[in-house]
C-alpha cells in the first residue's frame, strides 16, 4: 500500500444524518404486527377450550403473523421512497430475506396446525382431513396452489440453490410470490374465522393486502414507467474503456428533475430484441448532468456484455435513483472511498458530490493496472488541490486483503472518517471488519454491494 499521507486536522463533525424515516416505519411495522395479532386474539381465545381448540387457534395465529411478515417482505422490495432513500435498497433485500424463511415457516406451521385441529374437532386422522378440507372448503384448492408456490420459492432462496442460478430465472420465479399472495387471500377472508361476521377485523385485513399490492405498482411499476415516459431517456454514445469495460451515456430530457445523486443506482432496461424485458442495476459513474446520465459497465455476463455495443439512440427505461451511498449520509468531513474492481464506479461519482470542505482518500483495489477509471480518479486528484487523495493498488487478493495495517496505512485517520465500500460480498466484509477494528463506528460504514 502507499504510504506518506500527510494528516490533516480533524474536520468537524456534522450531526448524524436523519434516521426518521426508517425509525417511523419499524414503529409502524410494529404496531401493524400488534394489530394483526390483536384481531386474532379474541377467535383463539373463544376456541381454546373446545375439542381441537389448541391447535386450531396456534393454526390462526401462525397464519396471521406469516402473512403479515410475507406482506411486510413484499413492502420492502416496493422501493418506497422514502424508506429507500435512508436505508439502501441492499438493507432492504437482506431484510426481506430475514423475513422470508420466518413466513414459510408460520404458514407452514398454519397448515399443519388447522389441519390437526380440524381433525381432532371431529376425531378424524389428519391427513383424511386434509383431503376434505381440500377438496369441500370454499378457496382451498387456491389456498393449497398457494402453497405449494411458497414452498417452492423458499427451496429456490436457499443461498446454496440461489447461488447456481441465473439472476433472471430467480427473478422471474419471485413474480409467483404475487400470485400465491392472491391466491391465498380467498381462502383468508372466505374461510377465516376471524374475518367471517368481523366486518372490522376484514376491512383491517383487506385494507393492509391491498396497500401492499398499491405500493407494489406505484413504485415498481407506475412510477417507472411515468418517469420513463417523462425523460425519454435514449443511449447518447458508448465510449469502450478497455476490451471488457465501456462507458455508456445516456440522454434524456431534465434528467436533473430525478434528483439522482452520484453513489446512487438505477435498474437499466435496454429497448433491444433480446434485453427490453431484464432490468440490471449500474450505479452512476459521474454526478448525472441536466440532459444526460453516464454508467461504467464491466461485461461480467450476458446482458452486461451486450451494452459494450449498444447503438446510439436505443431506447432506455429505468427504475430508480435508488441508494442510501451517498455523501449526505456522512457523518464526519473525513471519507475514506474504497471500491473493489467495477464497484469503483459509484466512487467515481461520489467525487463529484463532495462539498469543499470534504476530503477523501479512495482506495482502488484492481487485480492489474491499466485499470477502468483510474486515469480520471488520478486527474480528479490532481486537480483537487490536495483534498482527494487517490491511491490504485493493484495485485492479488492473497497481497491485498484489506487488512487494518493496510487501510490505515493509506489512510492513517481512518477512524475519524466515514468508510464507504463497494464491491463484492468478501470485500466489502473485509473492509467493513478491518474498519470497525480501527475504530470506525458500523454506522459509518456505509455499503453498496454488487450482487444480488
Ligand atoms: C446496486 C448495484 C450496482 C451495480 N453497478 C454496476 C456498475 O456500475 N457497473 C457494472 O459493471 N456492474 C454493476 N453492477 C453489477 C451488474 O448489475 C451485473 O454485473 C450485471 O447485472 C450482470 O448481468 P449479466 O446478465 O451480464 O450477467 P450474469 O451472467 O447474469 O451474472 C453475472 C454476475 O452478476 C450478478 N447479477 C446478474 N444480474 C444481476 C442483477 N440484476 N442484479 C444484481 N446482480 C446481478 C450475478 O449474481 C453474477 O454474479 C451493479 C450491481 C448492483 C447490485
Amino acid at each position: 500500500m502507499p504510504t506518506g499521507q500527510r494528516p490533516r486536522p480533524i474536520a468537524a463533525v456534522r450531526p448524524r444524518p436523519s434516521r426518521r424515516a426508517g425509525d417511523l416505519a419499524a414503529i409502524a411495522a410494529g404496531i401493524g404486527g400488534g394489530l394483526t395479532l390483536a384481531i386474532s386474539l379474541p377467535v383463539v381465545v373463544t376456541g381454546w377450550a373446545n375439542p381441537g381448540g389448541i391447535a386450531n387457534g396456534l393454526g390462526i395465529l401462525t397464519a396471521m403473523a406469516g402473512t403479515y411478515l410475507a406482506l411486510l417482505g413484499c413492502l420492502l422490495m416496493a422501493r418506497l421512497p422514502w424508506i429507500e432513500r435512508e436505508v439502501g435498497q441492499d438493507r432492504l433485500t437482506a431484510w426481506h430475506r430475514v423475513l422470508g424463511p420466518y413466513a414459510l415457516v408460520l404458514i407452514s406451521l398454519h397448515v399443519a396446525l388447522t389441519t390437526v385441529g380440524y381433525a381432532q374437532s371431529i376425531g378424524v386422522n389428519p391427513l383424511r382431513e386434509l383431503v376434505t378440507i381440500t377438496f369441500t372448503m370454499a378457496w382451498m384448492l387456491p389456498a393449497l396452489a398457494a402453497f405449494c408456490l411458497m414452498v417452492a420459492l423458499g427451496v429456490i432462496s436457499w443461498r446454496r440453490i440461489r447461488s447456481r442460478m441465473r439472476y433472471e430465472t430467480w427473478l422471474m420465479a419471485h413474480l409467483y410470490f404475487y400470485l400465491a399472495i392472491a391466491l391465498a387471500f380467498g381462502h383468508q377472508i372466505e374461510a377465516g374465522s376471524i374475518f367471517v361476521g368481523h366486518p372490522i377485523a376484514e376491512a383491517y385485513w383487506i385494507g393492509l393486502t391491498v396497500s401492499v399490492l398499491l405500493a407494489l405498482l406505484i413504485w415498481r411499476i407506475g412510477l417507472p414507467l411515468a418517469r420513463t415516459l417523462r425523460h425519454g431517456a435514449r443511449v447518447q454514445a458508448v465510449v469502450p474503456i478497455d476490451d471488457e469495460t465501456a462507458h455508456v451515456y445516456v440522454s434524456g430530457r431534465r434528467i436533473d428533475a430525478l434528483g439522482a445523486q452520484g453513489g446512487q443506482w438505477l435498474s437499466w432496461r435496454f429497448g433491444t430484441r433480446q434485453w427490453w424485458w431484464q432490468g440490471h442495476p449500474y450505479s452512476l459513474s459521474a454526478r448525472p448532468q441536466s440532459t444526460q446520465m453516464r454508467i461504467t459497465v464491466k461485461d461480467l455476463g450476458d446482458q452486461s456484455g451486450s451494452l459494450l455495443s449498444l447503438k446510439a439512440g436505443t431506447r432506455v427505461f429505468f427504475e430508480g435513483p435508488y441508494g442510501a451511498f451517498r455523501v449526505d449520509r456522512r457523518e464526519t468531513d473525513r471519507l475514506v472511498l474504497i471500491g473493489a474492481g467495477v464497484g469503483i464506479t459509484p466512487i467515481r461519482a461520489l467525487l463529484d458530490e463532495l462539498p469543499a470542505h470534504v476530503s477523501a482518500t479512495v482506495i482502488y483495489r484492481v487485480h492489474a493496472e491499466p485499470s477502468p477509471l483510474a486515469d480520471e480518479l488520478r486527474w480528479i486528484e490532481s486537480s483537487s488541490g490536495g483534498r482527494i487523495r487517490v491511491f490504485v493498488v493493484a495485485g492479488t487478493r492473497r497481497q491485498f486483503p484489506m487488512t487494518p495495517g493496510q487501510l490505515r496505512q493509506a489512510a492513517p485517520l481512518i477512524g475519524e472518517s466515514d468508510v464507504y465500500v463497494c464491491g463484492p460480498t468478501g470485500f466489502i466484509d473485509a473492509v467493513t471488519a478491518s474498519a470497525v477494528e480501527l475504530g470506525v463506528p458500523s454506522r459509518r460504514i456505509h455499503h453498496e454491494l454488487f450482487e444480488f
